[in-house]
């Protein structure tokens, strides 16, 4: 499932903040996000835009970054919405009424997509890593991505009563590993595409866990990882070295993804670490308040907020609500507010 970054969403109830005359909360999906008093009452649809969305620069949007004095200017390079505090509550994201959007056409349903007719784009951080694309990515593999729980907070009664894990998100960058199904080449792959062999960090951790050797014993597992350490994003686990951390084993001929204890024996056996376990139940009944409470934390070792969590059943589930594997992630706040990207 892609992200909406601007969708129309259908406001689910208006709280007032106490001290503020000018501001109220409204909920939308998970999320919470400070609008102008009056300007909505509960069951009114308006034009949601996620955090990390870049609006164009137009001047409906101006009020986002005009300067006190009202005077009008250009949109900053590298805006976009963020995780901001308001009279100490918490906002995310940014609301506006119907009417600013005439070109909309009338009654969209709640949910519906508005990114690309409104020119919105996505916040992306730059990571320069030493890496050059070789081509596509590993044909009939999933890419790697998660969900935001607040997006969707439908996911968490599809998992609700199910054995679950909770894993702590690393904060590095996606890594692939297979044998290709066609050509039979060890293939290493970033987010996207795969990757030229060369003294870059993907390459390095292949050989550091010498797993063309791993793969070419098991030609139809695929693992999949986070690359973290030294000059990869901030290092925010403290790492003196390259590293990996598996999330996903697949099974690139039953084309289906391992369950979590497969995962991690096969792991085991290729001496390839996983993902932080945080919890692991056989029942799972949190709700976002609570994931979003232990999202938060340093990892460990370090003082440097962690990105969030994943949430996924033990063993694998197809999820309506995304079209997909069931799987989500809950991603810190506090992180968020310290200018996490
Ligand atoms: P967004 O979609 O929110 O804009 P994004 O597309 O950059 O952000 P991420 O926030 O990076 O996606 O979240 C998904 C990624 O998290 C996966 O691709 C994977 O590389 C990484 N990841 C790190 N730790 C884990 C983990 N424990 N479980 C699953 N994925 C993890
Ligand atoms: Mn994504």
């Amino acid at each position: 499932m892609k992200r909406k970054l601007a969708s129309i969403q259908t406001v689910l109830a208006i709280e007032p903040i106490a001290n503020a005359d000018a501001i109220e909360l409204a909920r939308i999906q998970g999320w919470q996000c400070v609008v102008k008093k009056g300007e909505f009452v509960a069951g009114d649809a308006g034009v949601f835009f996620e955090i990390d969305a870049v609006p164009p620069d137009e001047s409906r949007y101006q009020f986002l970054w005009r300067p006190k004095d009202g005077a009008v200017r250009a949109q900053p390079a590298n805006f976009r919405l963020r995780t901001i505090r308001l009279r100490g509550m918490l906002s995310q994201g940014l609301l506006l009424p119907l009417s600013h959007f005439p070109e909309l056409p009338p009654r969209l349903p709640t949910g519906t997509d508005v990114t690309e007719t409104l020119h919105v784009t996505k916040w992306e951080p730059q990571i320069p890593l030493n890496d050059e694309v070789d081509g596509p990515f590993l044909p009939g593999v999933p890419k790697t991505d998660e969900m935001r729980v607040q997006s969707v907070p439908e996911v968490l009664a599809e998992l609700a009563g199910r054995p679950y894990v909770i894993t702590v998100k690393c904060d590095g960058t996606s890594v692939t590993y297979g044998i290709h199904r066609h050509t039979g080449a060890f293939t290493v792959c970033g987010r996207n595409w795969s990757i030229k062999r060369g003294t870059n960090a993907y390459w390095h951790a292949a050989e550091k866990y010498q797993l063309e050797a791993a793969l070419t014993q098991h030609p139809e597992m695929v693992v999949q990882a986070e690359l973290i350490g030294p000059s990869i994003q901030k290092n925010r686990l403290g790492l003196k070295d390259i590293q990996l951390a598996a999330f996903n084993v697949y099974d690139q001929k039953a084309c289906r993804f391992l369950s979590h204890d497969e995962a991690a024996a096969f792991l085991a056996s290729i001496g390839v670490p996983m993902v932080e376990v945080l919890e692991c139940g056989e029942a799972f009944e949190h709700d976002q308040t609570l994931l979003l409470a232990l999202a938060e934390g340093f990892y460990g070792g370090t003082q440097n907020e962690r990105e969030g969590i994943v949430i996924r059943p033990q063993a694998e589930r197809i999820s309506q609500v995304l079209g997909g594997r069931l799987s989500f992630k809950a991603i810190s706040n506090r992180f968020l507010l310290k200018g996490g990207e």
